[in-house]
């Protein structure tokens, strides 16, 4: 009798695992994006607002009070990162050489028409958050391994 179920045996367990993979890391990009829009992700400074931590000083740097723009553009160690990353652009031929990386460029506040490169900055947006939360330094080659986990076939 045909109820319009597959059996088991027709099912591609390998194309739905690798799907499942891929939908968990959209997803976390898509969460990703949304806190960030929607100024939702937790910060140091909001951290000692609520007094979960002593000092809202900025995780890598210590410079300076840690806010989104501040992790995501000002920081010192975050420039250094942004270089690196638009220099492997520029290598990859996603990025023109002439072209300044600007906060709402890389926040994905002003859409690019190269989508492929606005998914990078949205994943190296979530590199550094990542590396944030986890207190590990940003470094190219760390987001390069990083996001090719997102180019899984
Ligand atoms: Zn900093």
């Amino acid at each position: 009798m045909d109820c319009g179920v597959e059996t088991q045996a027709n099912i591609d367990w390998d194309t739905v695992y690798r799907s499942c993979f891929l939908c968990r890391k959209v997803s976390k990009l898509f969460v990703f994006q949304f806190k960030l829009v929607h100024g939702r992700l937790v910060t140091n400074r909001f951290l000692t607002k609520i007094n979960l931590k002593d000092n809202e000083q900025c995780t890598f740097c210590q410079n300076d009070t840690e806010t989104v723009i501040h992790l995501f553009w000002t920081c010192s160690v975050y420039t250094l990162f942004w270089q690196d990353f638009k220099q492997w652009a520029v290598n990859g031929g996603e990025l023109l050489n002439m072209i300044n990386l600007m906060a709402y460029l890389v926040l994905g506040l002003n859409p690019n028409k190269n989508k492929r490169l606005d998914l990078y900055f949205l994943i190296a947006g979530l590199f550094l958050w990542v590396g944030k939360t986890c207190n590990i330094f940003p470094k190219i080659r760390k987001f390069l391994s990083f996001s090719l986990t997102f180019d899984q076939d």
